[in-house]
Protein backbone atom coordinates (compact mmCIF):
# COMPACT_ATOMS: atom_id res chain seq x y z
CA UNK A 1 0.00 0.00 0.00
CA UNK A 2 1.19 3.57 -1.28
CA UNK A 3 2.12 6.10 1.88
CA UNK A 4 0.40 9.25 1.00
CA UNK A 5 2.36 11.86 2.48
CA UNK A 6 0.69 15.59 3.54
CA UNK A 7 1.63 17.46 0.17
CA UNK A 8 0.18 14.40 -1.86
CA UNK A 9 -3.16 14.16 0.53
CA UNK A 10 -3.40 17.92 -0.24
CA UNK A 11 -3.00 16.92 -4.05
CA UNK A 12 -5.36 14.49 -4.11
CA UNK A 13 -8.43 16.81 -2.55
CA UNK A 14 -7.74 19.21 -5.12
CA UNK A 15 -8.09 16.56 -7.85
CA UNK A 16 -7.46 12.64 -8.18
CA UNK A 17 -5.79 13.04 -11.47
CA UNK A 18 -3.34 15.08 -10.17
CA UNK A 19 -2.79 12.38 -7.53
CA UNK A 20 -2.27 9.70 -9.97
CA UNK A 21 0.29 11.73 -11.87
CA UNK A 22 2.85 12.45 -8.45
CA UNK A 23 2.34 8.63 -8.08
CA UNK A 24 2.80 6.78 -11.55
CA UNK A 25 3.98 9.44 -14.07
CA UNK A 26 5.56 12.05 -12.00
CA UNK A 27 7.44 12.92 -15.19
CA UNK A 28 4.84 14.66 -16.41
CA UNK A 29 4.84 17.20 -14.07
CA UNK A 30 6.75 20.16 -15.04
CA UNK A 31 8.89 21.75 -12.77
CA UNK A 32 7.97 24.35 -10.36
CA UNK A 33 8.77 27.66 -12.56
CA UNK A 34 10.71 30.67 -11.04
CA UNK A 35 7.84 32.13 -9.12
CA UNK A 36 7.02 29.05 -7.57
CA UNK A 37 10.19 28.36 -6.18
CA UNK A 38 10.41 32.03 -4.70
CA UNK A 39 7.26 31.08 -3.24
CA UNK A 40 8.71 27.84 -1.57
CA UNK A 41 11.64 29.72 -0.39
CA UNK A 42 9.49 32.09 1.24
CA UNK A 43 7.63 29.63 2.88
CA UNK A 44 11.30 28.16 4.21
CA UNK A 45 12.06 31.91 5.52
CA UNK A 46 8.79 32.75 7.68
CA UNK A 47 8.62 28.61 8.92
CA UNK A 48 13.14 30.06 10.07
CA UNK A 49 11.31 32.98 12.12
CA UNK A 50 8.67 30.77 13.80
CA UNK A 51 10.83 28.41 15.45
CA UNK A 52 12.50 31.31 16.86
CA UNK A 53 9.32 31.70 19.03
CA UNK A 54 10.64 28.06 21.09
CA UNK A 55 13.82 28.51 21.82
CA UNK A 56 14.12 25.62 23.24
CA UNK A 57 12.94 23.60 20.35
CA UNK A 58 14.72 20.33 18.83
CA UNK A 59 15.86 20.51 14.79
CA UNK A 60 14.41 16.89 13.91
CA UNK A 61 16.41 15.28 10.89
CA UNK A 62 16.79 18.53 8.90
CA UNK A 63 17.41 18.80 5.50
CA UNK A 64 16.58 14.50 5.47
CA UNK A 65 13.83 13.44 3.55
CA UNK A 66 14.19 9.75 3.98
CA UNK A 67 11.14 8.23 6.16
CA UNK A 68 13.75 5.40 7.01
CA UNK A 69 15.39 7.98 8.52
CA UNK A 70 12.84 10.69 9.74
CA UNK A 71 10.64 8.43 11.70
CA UNK A 72 12.89 6.71 14.33
CA UNK A 73 14.70 10.43 15.08
CA UNK A 74 11.19 11.40 15.74
CA UNK A 75 10.44 8.98 17.77
CA UNK A 76 13.88 9.88 19.91
CA UNK A 77 13.14 13.27 20.34
CA UNK A 78 9.83 12.90 20.98
CA UNK A 79 11.08 11.11 23.93
CA UNK A 80 13.00 14.73 25.36
CA UNK A 81 9.39 16.36 25.53
CA UNK A 82 10.75 19.55 23.88
CA UNK A 83 8.73 21.52 21.18
CA UNK A 84 9.70 19.49 17.91
CA UNK A 85 10.45 20.91 14.48
CA UNK A 86 9.85 18.68 11.50
CA UNK A 87 9.18 15.87 13.26
CA UNK A 88 7.44 13.33 11.44
CA UNK A 89 5.02 10.24 12.05
CA UNK A 90 3.29 7.53 10.83
CA UNK A 91 -0.24 6.19 10.38
CA UNK A 92 -2.56 3.77 8.51
CA UNK A 93 -0.60 4.39 5.15
CA UNK A 94 -0.25 8.34 6.13
CA UNK A 95 2.62 10.34 6.15
CA UNK A 96 2.87 13.83 7.99
CA UNK A 97 5.67 15.94 9.36
CA UNK A 98 4.57 18.88 11.51
CA UNK A 99 5.76 22.57 11.53
CA UNK A 100 5.98 22.55 15.42
CA UNK A 101 4.89 20.15 17.82
CA UNK A 102 4.54 21.62 21.61
CA UNK A 103 4.64 19.08 24.54
CA UNK A 104 1.55 20.61 27.37
CA UNK A 105 1.69 19.75 31.04
CA UNK A 106 -0.93 17.13 30.59
CA UNK A 107 1.38 14.34 28.35
CA UNK A 108 -0.08 15.66 24.98
CA UNK A 109 1.20 17.55 22.14
CA UNK A 110 0.00 21.11 20.93
CA UNK A 111 0.19 20.69 17.14
CA UNK A 112 1.27 24.14 15.12
CA UNK A 113 1.05 24.74 11.97
CA UNK A 114 3.36 27.73 9.96
CA UNK A 115 1.46 29.34 7.64
CA UNK A 116 3.15 31.91 5.33
CA UNK A 117 -0.03 33.77 4.12
CA UNK A 118 -1.11 36.56 5.77
CA UNK A 119 -5.10 34.80 6.83
CA UNK A 120 -6.02 31.56 7.40
CA UNK A 121 -7.58 29.77 3.90
CA UNK A 122 -10.49 27.20 4.58
CA UNK A 123 -8.05 24.70 2.76
CA UNK A 124 -5.38 24.99 5.78
CA UNK A 125 -7.87 22.96 8.03
CA UNK A 126 -7.48 19.95 6.10
CA UNK A 127 -3.83 20.00 5.85
CA UNK A 128 -3.72 20.45 9.72
CA UNK A 129 -6.54 17.39 10.16
CA UNK A 130 -4.71 14.84 8.18
CA UNK A 131 -1.60 15.52 10.82
CA UNK A 132 -3.78 15.30 13.80
CA UNK A 133 -5.26 12.40 12.31
CA UNK A 134 -1.62 10.90 11.64
CA UNK A 135 0.04 11.87 15.30
CA UNK A 136 -3.19 10.71 16.94
CA UNK A 137 -2.99 7.36 15.60
CA UNK A 138 1.06 7.23 16.02
CA UNK A 139 0.68 7.96 19.51
CA UNK A 140 1.91 12.03 19.99
CA UNK A 141 -1.76 12.52 21.15
CA UNK A 142 -2.49 16.27 19.88
CA UNK A 143 -4.24 18.21 22.42
CA UNK A 144 -4.97 21.51 20.74
CA UNK A 145 -4.54 22.86 16.99
CA UNK A 146 -3.38 26.09 16.08
CA UNK A 147 -2.69 27.76 12.83
CA UNK A 148 0.62 30.47 12.67
CA UNK A 149 0.32 32.95 9.94
CA UNK A 150 1.66 36.43 9.15
CA UNK A 151 0.20 39.26 10.94
CA UNK A 152 -0.06 41.68 8.15
CA UNK A 153 -0.33 44.49 10.36
CA UNK A 154 3.58 44.11 11.48
CA UNK A 155 5.21 46.85 10.12
CA UNK A 156 8.70 46.51 10.87
CA UNK A 157 11.41 48.51 12.65
CA UNK A 158 14.48 47.42 12.45
CA UNK A 159 15.33 43.37 13.18
CA UNK A 160 12.23 41.08 12.54
CA UNK A 161 10.24 40.66 16.00
CA UNK A 162 9.12 37.23 15.53
CA UNK A 163 6.54 37.61 18.92
CA UNK A 164 5.03 40.69 16.41
CA UNK A 165 5.27 38.86 13.44
CA UNK A 166 2.57 36.17 13.42
CA UNK A 167 -0.94 35.55 14.70
CA UNK A 168 -1.29 32.62 16.39
CA UNK A 169 -5.48 30.56 16.06
CA UNK A 170 -6.79 27.84 17.74
CA UNK A 171 -8.59 26.02 14.81
CA UNK A 172 -9.44 22.89 17.19
CA UNK A 173 -12.86 22.68 16.26
CA UNK A 174 -12.47 23.41 12.81
CA UNK A 175 -9.99 20.23 12.43
CA UNK A 176 -12.08 18.56 14.72
CA UNK A 177 -15.36 19.07 12.67
CA UNK A 178 -13.53 17.35 9.54
CA UNK A 179 -11.81 14.78 11.44
CA UNK A 180 -13.78 11.82 10.25
CA UNK A 181 -13.32 12.69 6.24
CA UNK A 182 -9.89 11.62 6.77
CA UNK A 183 -9.91 8.06 6.44
CA UNK A 184 -12.30 7.72 4.21
CA UNK A 185 -10.40 9.60 1.56
CA UNK A 186 -6.96 8.08 2.39
CA UNK A 187 -8.74 4.98 1.87
CA UNK A 188 -10.42 6.18 -1.40
CA UNK A 189 -6.71 7.71 -3.04
CA UNK A 190 -4.72 4.72 -1.77
CA UNK A 191 -7.39 2.72 -4.18
CA UNK A 192 -7.19 5.31 -7.01
CA UNK A 193 -3.19 5.90 -7.06
CA UNK A 194 -3.23 1.79 -8.02
CA UNK A 195 -5.16 2.28 -10.70
CA UNK A 196 -3.32 1.13 -13.75
CA UNK A 197 -4.27 4.57 -15.89
CA UNK A 198 -5.06 8.16 -14.71
CA UNK A 199 -9.32 8.67 -14.37
CA UNK A 200 -10.53 10.79 -16.81
CA UNK A 201 -11.13 14.25 -15.18
CA UNK A 202 -12.69 16.65 -16.82
CA UNK A 203 -10.87 20.47 -16.62
CA UNK A 204 -12.97 22.49 -14.04
CA UNK A 205 -12.35 25.39 -11.60
CA UNK A 206 -10.62 22.58 -9.05
CA UNK A 207 -7.89 23.28 -11.48
CA UNK A 208 -6.61 26.14 -9.75
CA UNK A 209 -8.32 26.02 -6.28
CA UNK A 210 -6.79 26.02 -4.01
CA UNK A 211 -3.33 26.07 -6.34
CA UNK A 212 -2.57 26.51 -9.81
CA UNK A 213 -2.44 22.73 -10.96
CA UNK A 214 0.93 22.01 -12.40
CA UNK A 215 -0.48 19.86 -15.13
CA UNK A 216 -2.93 22.36 -16.71
CA UNK A 217 -1.26 22.57 -19.75
CA UNK A 218 -1.28 19.05 -20.40
CA UNK A 219 -5.25 18.66 -19.46
CA UNK A 220 -6.02 21.89 -21.18
CA UNK A 221 -4.53 21.54 -23.88
CA UNK A 222 -7.26 19.95 -26.26
CA UNK A 223 -9.07 23.69 -26.19
CA UNK A 224 -8.38 25.55 -29.36
CA UNK A 225 -7.73 29.17 -30.42
CA UNK A 226 -10.59 31.82 -29.20
CA UNK A 227 -12.26 29.21 -26.52
CA UNK A 228 -14.93 28.86 -23.80
CA UNK A 229 -12.36 29.60 -21.24
CA UNK A 230 -11.82 33.26 -22.70
CA UNK A 231 -15.37 34.04 -21.53
CA UNK A 232 -15.23 37.17 -19.69
CA UNK A 233 -16.21 36.76 -16.22
CA UNK A 234 -17.07 33.67 -17.59
CA UNK A 235 -17.54 31.83 -13.91
CA UNK A 236 -19.46 28.35 -14.62
CA UNK A 237 -20.80 29.16 -17.66
CA UNK A 238 -17.49 28.00 -19.40
CA UNK A 239 -17.17 24.84 -17.69
CA UNK A 240 -20.54 24.07 -18.44
CA UNK A 241 -20.07 24.36 -21.83
CA UNK A 242 -17.05 22.16 -22.27
CA UNK A 243 -19.14 19.92 -20.47
CA UNK A 244 -21.56 19.93 -22.96
CA UNK A 245 -18.91 19.89 -25.49
CA UNK A 246 -19.09 22.95 -27.06
CA UNK A 247 -15.10 24.57 -26.84
CA UNK A 248 -15.21 27.26 -29.64
CA UNK A 249 -16.63 30.72 -28.69
CA UNK A 250 -18.22 30.47 -32.18
CA UNK A 251 -20.16 27.76 -31.65
CA UNK A 252 -21.93 28.88 -28.42
CA UNK A 253 -25.67 28.62 -29.23
CA UNK A 254 -27.57 32.26 -29.78
CA UNK A 255 -29.78 31.18 -27.13
CA UNK A 256 -27.18 30.45 -24.27
CA UNK A 257 -27.14 33.26 -21.55
CA UNK A 258 -24.49 35.06 -22.20
CA UNK A 259 -23.46 39.05 -21.04
CA UNK A 260 -23.47 41.80 -23.27
CA UNK A 261 -19.65 41.53 -23.30
CA UNK A 262 -19.79 37.97 -23.95
CA UNK A 263 -21.78 38.32 -26.95
CA UNK A 264 -19.75 40.20 -28.31
CA UNK A 265 -16.68 38.33 -27.95
CA UNK A 266 -18.58 35.40 -29.66
CA UNK A 267 -19.50 38.02 -32.56
CA UNK A 268 -15.71 38.65 -33.19
CA UNK A 269 -15.03 34.63 -32.76
CA UNK A 270 -17.26 34.33 -35.56
CA UNK A 271 -16.08 37.15 -37.88
CA UNK A 272 -12.67 37.29 -36.68
CA UNK A 273 -12.86 41.06 -36.89
CA UNK A 274 -11.89 43.43 -33.87
CA UNK A 275 -15.12 45.07 -32.35
CA UNK A 276 -15.16 48.75 -32.26
CA UNK A 277 -17.50 50.72 -30.54
CA UNK A 278 -16.39 54.54 -31.51
CA UNK A 279 -18.54 56.51 -29.06
CA UNK A 280 -17.73 54.61 -26.30
CA UNK A 281 -13.94 55.26 -26.93
CA UNK A 282 -14.55 58.76 -28.06
CA UNK A 283 -16.20 58.87 -24.57
CA UNK A 284 -13.29 58.07 -22.53
CA UNK A 285 -10.98 59.97 -24.91
CA UNK A 286 -12.65 63.28 -24.04
CA UNK A 287 -12.83 62.36 -20.21
CA UNK A 288 -8.72 63.19 -20.20
CA UNK A 289 -6.80 66.45 -20.66
CA UNK A 290 -3.68 67.05 -21.75
CA UNK A 291 -1.01 67.29 -20.70
CA UNK A 292 -1.46 63.29 -19.62
CA UNK A 293 1.29 61.79 -17.56
CA UNK A 294 1.25 57.88 -18.11
CA UNK A 295 2.44 56.43 -15.09
CA UNK A 296 3.96 52.62 -14.09
CA UNK A 297 5.34 51.50 -11.29
CA UNK A 298 6.79 48.24 -10.61
CA UNK A 299 7.14 46.73 -7.22
CA UNK A 300 8.58 43.75 -4.62
CA UNK A 301 6.34 42.14 -2.16
CA UNK A 302 7.99 39.79 0.10
CA UNK A 303 6.72 37.73 2.90
CA UNK A 304 9.37 39.07 5.21
CA UNK A 305 9.41 42.74 5.19
CA UNK A 306 12.76 43.56 4.06
CA UNK A 307 13.00 47.12 4.94
CA UNK A 308 11.72 49.35 7.46
CA UNK A 309 8.18 50.66 7.32
CA UNK A 310 7.22 47.91 5.06
CA UNK A 311 4.75 45.12 6.39
CA UNK A 312 4.20 40.94 5.18
CA UNK A 313 3.35 41.11 1.20
CA UNK A 314 2.89 44.87 1.59
CA UNK A 315 3.77 46.13 -2.12
CA UNK A 316 7.02 48.19 -2.48
CA UNK A 317 7.47 50.10 -5.78
CA UNK A 318 10.90 50.34 -6.45
CA UNK A 319 10.93 51.67 -10.13
CA UNK A 320 8.74 54.21 -12.13
CA UNK A 321 8.43 55.18 -15.66
CA UNK A 322 6.55 58.17 -16.25
CA UNK A 323 5.92 59.56 -19.75
CA UNK A 324 4.62 63.08 -20.41
CA UNK A 325 2.84 63.80 -23.20
CA UNK A 326 1.89 67.60 -23.77
CA UNK A 327 -0.19 67.06 -27.07
CA UNK A 328 -1.75 63.69 -29.04
CA UNK A 329 1.42 64.08 -31.64
CA UNK A 330 3.67 65.70 -29.00
CA UNK A 331 6.82 63.74 -28.19
CA UNK A 332 6.48 61.91 -25.48
CA UNK A 333 9.43 63.25 -22.24
CA UNK A 334 10.90 60.05 -20.36
CA UNK A 335 11.52 60.15 -16.98
CA UNK A 336 12.02 56.57 -14.88
CA UNK A 337 13.45 55.98 -11.51
CA UNK A 338 15.15 52.66 -10.43
CA UNK A 339 16.25 51.94 -6.88
CA UNK A 340 19.81 51.94 -6.28
CA UNK A 341 20.74 48.91 -3.45
CA UNK A 342 18.81 47.76 -0.53
CA UNK A 343 17.57 50.75 0.61
CA UNK A 344 13.65 51.94 0.94
CA UNK A 345 12.74 53.34 -2.39
CA UNK A 346 9.46 55.51 -1.12
CA UNK A 347 11.00 58.72 -0.16
CA UNK A 348 12.21 59.59 -3.59
CA UNK A 349 10.11 58.85 -5.31
CA UNK A 350 7.95 60.21 -3.72
CA UNK A 351 9.62 63.10 -4.33
CA UNK A 352 9.85 62.85 -7.59
CA UNK A 353 6.66 62.76 -8.78
CA UNK A 354 5.50 65.36 -6.31
CA UNK A 355 7.79 67.33 -8.75
CA UNK A 356 7.08 65.72 -12.30
CA UNK A 357 3.67 65.03 -12.04
CA UNK A 358 2.78 69.05 -11.98
CA UNK A 359 -0.67 70.39 -10.82
CA UNK A 360 -2.72 69.85 -13.87
CA UNK A 361 -3.47 67.06 -16.78
CA UNK A 362 -4.72 63.44 -15.85
CA UNK A 363 -2.19 60.73 -14.99
CA UNK A 364 -3.34 57.70 -16.76
CA UNK A 365 -2.45 54.29 -15.67
CA UNK A 366 -2.96 50.89 -17.10
CA UNK A 367 -5.48 49.17 -14.39
CA UNK A 368 -5.31 52.24 -11.90
CA UNK A 369 -6.13 50.34 -8.35
CA UNK A 370 -2.69 49.20 -8.71
CA UNK A 371 -0.84 52.22 -9.34
CA UNK A 372 -3.13 54.25 -7.38
CA UNK A 373 -3.14 51.30 -4.52
CA UNK A 374 0.90 52.21 -4.14
CA UNK A 375 0.76 55.75 -3.98
CA UNK A 376 -2.25 55.54 -1.63
CA UNK A 377 0.12 53.30 1.00
CA UNK A 378 3.03 55.37 0.42
CA UNK A 379 1.37 58.48 1.85
CA UNK A 380 -0.11 56.56 4.90
CA UNK A 381 3.86 55.60 5.16
CA UNK A 382 4.96 58.69 4.65
CA UNK A 383 1.95 61.48 5.77
CA UNK A 384 4.44 63.87 4.79
CA UNK A 385 2.55 63.45 1.22
CA UNK A 386 -0.89 62.55 2.12
CA UNK A 387 -1.97 66.01 1.13
CA UNK A 388 -0.32 65.85 -1.95
CA UNK A 389 -1.73 62.73 -2.71
CA UNK A 390 -5.59 63.39 -2.09
CA UNK A 391 -4.44 67.14 -4.76
CA UNK A 392 -3.71 64.70 -7.40
CA UNK A 393 -6.14 61.72 -6.53
CA UNK A 394 -8.84 62.99 -9.16
CA UNK A 395 -6.33 63.27 -11.50
CA UNK A 396 -5.97 59.63 -12.40
CA UNK A 397 -7.38 58.07 -15.18
CA UNK A 398 -7.35 54.06 -16.31
CA UNK A 399 -6.70 53.12 -19.81
CA UNK A 400 -8.05 49.47 -19.27
CA UNK A 401 -11.85 51.45 -19.03
CA UNK A 402 -12.09 51.16 -22.84
CA UNK A 403 -11.38 47.79 -23.16
CA UNK A 404 -12.69 46.57 -20.06
CA UNK A 405 -15.96 47.81 -20.93
CA UNK A 406 -15.20 46.38 -24.64
CA UNK A 407 -15.23 49.65 -26.21
CA UNK A 408 -12.58 48.00 -28.07
CA UNK A 409 -12.24 44.45 -28.58
CA UNK A 410 -10.02 42.04 -30.93
CA UNK A 411 -9.78 38.27 -30.78
CA UNK A 412 -6.27 38.22 -30.08
CA UNK A 413 -6.61 39.91 -26.42
CA UNK A 414 -8.49 35.91 -25.38
CA UNK A 415 -10.53 37.50 -23.37
CA UNK A 416 -8.43 39.71 -21.42
CA UNK A 417 -8.19 43.52 -21.07
CA UNK A 418 -4.34 43.59 -19.24
CA UNK A 419 -1.65 45.57 -21.29
CA UNK A 420 0.24 42.72 -21.82
CA UNK A 421 -3.16 41.71 -24.08
CA UNK A 422 -4.22 44.94 -25.42
CA UNK A 423 -0.85 46.21 -26.85
CA UNK A 424 0.13 43.56 -29.18
CA UNK A 425 -3.38 42.98 -30.08
CA UNK A 426 -4.03 46.52 -30.96
CA UNK A 427 -0.35 47.89 -31.88
CA UNK A 428 1.59 44.85 -33.05
CA UNK A 429 4.23 45.68 -30.05
CA UNK A 430 5.43 42.43 -28.26
CA UNK A 431 7.12 41.77 -24.71
CA UNK A 432 8.29 39.01 -26.17
CA UNK A 433 12.23 38.80 -26.50
CA UNK A 434 13.05 40.97 -23.87
CA UNK A 435 15.38 39.45 -20.35
CA UNK A 436 12.17 40.71 -18.42
CA UNK A 437 8.72 40.70 -20.06
CA UNK A 438 6.36 40.62 -16.87
CA UNK A 439 6.23 42.28 -13.41
CA UNK A 440 6.36 38.80 -11.24
CA UNK A 441 10.13 38.74 -13.11
CA UNK A 442 10.81 42.29 -13.01
CA UNK A 443 9.94 41.70 -9.11
CA UNK A 444 12.11 38.72 -8.59
CA UNK A 445 15.04 39.59 -10.23
CA UNK A 446 15.06 42.84 -8.47
CA UNK A 447 15.12 41.40 -5.11
CA UNK A 448 17.43 39.15 -5.92
CA UNK A 449 19.92 41.35 -7.13
CA UNK A 450 19.78 43.99 -4.60
CA UNK A 451 19.10 41.49 -1.74
CA UNK A 452 20.11 38.54 -2.36
CA UNK A 453 23.89 37.50 -3.99
CA UNK A 454 24.65 38.28 -7.05
CA UNK A 455 27.81 40.10 -9.20
CA UNK A 456 28.25 43.52 -10.35
CA UNK A 457 28.01 42.42 -13.91
CA UNK A 458 24.26 40.23 -13.05
CA UNK A 459 23.08 43.24 -11.32
CA UNK A 460 23.90 45.76 -14.25
CA UNK A 461 21.99 43.81 -16.73
CA UNK A 462 19.36 42.93 -14.60
CA UNK A 463 19.01 47.22 -13.98
CA UNK A 464 19.47 47.43 -18.13
CA UNK A 465 16.73 44.73 -18.38
CA UNK A 466 14.26 46.35 -15.72
CA UNK A 467 14.66 50.06 -17.31
CA UNK A 468 13.41 48.40 -20.79
CA UNK A 469 10.63 46.76 -19.75
CA UNK A 470 9.21 49.04 -17.31
CA UNK A 471 9.68 51.85 -20.17
CA UNK A 472 7.81 49.23 -22.74
CA UNK A 473 4.80 49.91 -20.27
CA UNK A 474 4.09 53.76 -19.96
CA UNK A 475 5.30 53.88 -24.07
CA UNK A 476 2.84 51.39 -24.97
CA UNK A 477 0.09 52.95 -23.09
CA UNK A 478 0.86 56.34 -25.69
CA UNK A 479 0.63 53.55 -28.74
CA UNK A 480 -2.80 52.51 -27.11
CA UNK A 481 -3.82 56.14 -26.75
CA UNK A 482 -2.77 56.86 -30.34
CA UNK A 483 -4.83 53.95 -31.75
CA UNK A 484 -8.02 54.44 -30.41
CA UNK A 485 -7.72 58.49 -31.14
CA UNK A 486 -7.37 57.35 -34.49
CA UNK A 487 -10.39 54.75 -34.54
CA UNK A 488 -12.92 57.92 -32.99
CA UNK A 489 -11.50 59.94 -35.86
CA UNK A 490 -13.21 57.71 -38.28
S1 LIG B 1 -5.28 20.40 -14.63
FE1 LIG B 1 -7.22 20.11 -13.62
S2 LIG B 1 -8.00 18.16 -14.33
FE2 LIG B 1 -5.83 18.21 -14.84
S3 LIG B 1 -4.84 17.22 -13.13
FE3 LIG B 1 -4.84 19.38 -12.71
S4 LIG B 1 -6.65 19.77 -11.50
FE4 LIG B 1 -6.89 17.76 -12.45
Amino acid sequence: MPTISKSRFKNGLQCHKLLWYTYNQKEDIPEPDAALLDKFEQGRLVGEYAKKLFPDGIEVAKGIVDFAEVLPASKKAALLLKPMFEAAFEYAGAYARADILEPTPGGKWDLIEVKSSNEIKKHHYHDVALQKYVFDGAGISISKCYLMHLNRGYVRQGDINPPKLFVKKDITKEVENILSEIAPNLKTMAALIKRPTAPDILVGPHCSDPYNCPLKSMCWGFLPKNNVTELYRGGKKQFELIKSGILKLADIPDDFGLTNTQKIQVGVARTGKPHINVEGIEKFLASLKYPIYFLDFETFATAIPLIDNDRPYQQIPFQYSLHVLASLDGKPVHYSYLAEGPIDPRPDILKNLKKLLGSDGTILTFNMSFESGRLNEMSRDYPEYRSWYETIKPRIADLIVPFRRFAYYNPDQEGEASLKSVLPALTGKSYSGLNISEGGVASLEFVRVTFGQATAEEREQVKKDLLIYCGLDTEGMIDILRVLARMSNK
